[in-house]
């Protein structure tokens, strides 16, 4: 296998895939696999509540918040917030990158129809999205402050709970590629939400975690299937959920535990940020534009001192088993999505390679 730096669907831990392969067709002596299995059976249901209860030691959910399996990847949550969390009010949304961009911008179209508003509170976009924004705007009576916690495309990461608006609105953080990679204070937050093809599992899962409180707000038109609230009464299973992927999602927090928990995790994601962006920075042939204390520890965009090289340098890094290097389409350059299922000798690896590119090339 490759090291794989997809910014997602990303690497998987290969623990996970190894036990999902001797399960596929036999699930602890079913006779069939979790693929095949009725979502409300007893072995699926044992399935689900367990990979609740693992998110929740994980994460240290408190009770007053509802755990949502769900579907329609973080781009269909772009538009179910604020539907269900908006009522008839205003909502603030800071934008400090691609995906934060495209959910204010859902915000924006969805709101008149919905007879609401939305504002922004604050951007980092005329700098080029390098920074986290150091001044908020925010409307004391929001209903919601939306955010990106990590920005995946840009490389910005709110890293300090301080650089966090403060604000009385309940925040609302997309969190789909930093979600797992450190401890998190839940209560920060009225609702925390990720695809879960980075840190999680399969793409088209996606995990909500809501505070209570915020379910009975929403718009009286929003269907059933989209509604926060009906989903959570109906243990995420108003249709049938997406039970192969809750099950591997099940695995990665089985996973996550016995490696020691999200305090272990988030030492193996710095030590191997810090040794990246280290090189990076002292090899004067690449660089990362992004202000050093917001620098994702997940996704590490770098440029290469002659764009011209760009091709020669990604077709070398996958003859060298370094794969899927390539930046996002709307910032050009390289990327490398380091997550939690990337081990340091990945890491390693990939600076060798860039070392040794840049002394034969620089
Ligand atoms: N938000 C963030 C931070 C992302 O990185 C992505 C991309 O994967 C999305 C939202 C959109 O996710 P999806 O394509 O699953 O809708």
């Amino acid at each position: 296998r490759v090291f794989n730096f997809s910014a997602g669907p990303a690497a998987l831990p290969e623990k996970v895939l190894r036990q999902a392969a001797d399960e596929m067709l036999d699930w602890h002596g079913a006779g069939c696999g979790v693929m095949e299995m009725s979502h409300r059976g007893q072995h699926f249901t044992g399935i689900i509540e367990r990979a609740e209860a693992d998110l929740r030691e994980l994460l240290a959910v408190p009770d007053n918040y509802r755990v949502l399996f769900l579907q329609g990847g973080a781009t269909q949550h772009f538009a179910q917030i604020p539907m269900n969390l908006l009522g008839g009010a205003s909502a603030d949304y800071v934008v400090t990158g691609g995906w934060s961009q495209k959910a204010f911008e859902m915000g924006s179209a969805l709101a008149p129809h919905i007879g609401a508003r939305v504002r922004l509170a604050a951007t980092s976009a005329e700098d080029g999205f390098r920074d986290v924004p150091r001044a908020f705007d925010c409307d004391d009576a929001a209903a919601y402050l939306h955010l990106c916690t990590n920005e995946t495309v840009h490389g910005v990461e709110f890293l300090d709970p301080a650089q966090l608006p403060d604000t009385p609105a309940p925040l609302v953080a997309d969190m789909s590629s930093h979600i797992l990679s450190r401890p998190m204070d839940v209560t920060r937050f009225g609702m925390i939400y990720a695809g879960a093809q980075k840190n999680i599992g399969p793409s088209g899962l996606v995990v909500v975690i809501v505070r209570e409180d915020l379910l009975d707000r929403a718009w009286a038109g929003t269907p059933a299937v989209m509604s926060y609230r009906t989903m959570a009464d109906n243990g995420s299973m108003l249709n049938t959920p997406a039970t192969y992927s809750i099950y591997i999602a099940g695995l990665v927090f089985q996973w996550l535990l016995g490696e020691g928990g999200l305090a272990a995790i988030e030492r193996r994601n710095i030590d191997k940020a810090q040794r990246l962006y280290a090189y990076i920075d002292a090899s004067g042939f690449y660089r990362n534009e992004v202000e050093p204390a917001a620098r994702s520890r997940m996704n590490v965009p770098f440029l290469l001192a002659d764009t011209r090289l760009e091709g020669d340098f990604l077709a070398g890094a996958q003859a060298a088993g370094l794969a899927q290097l390539k930046g996002h389409k709307s910032v050009g350059g390289m990327r490398a999505s380091i997550y939690n299922a990337m081990p340091v000798a990945g890491v390693d690896a990939l600076i060798e390679y860039m070392r040794e590119f840049a002394r034969t090339r620089g």
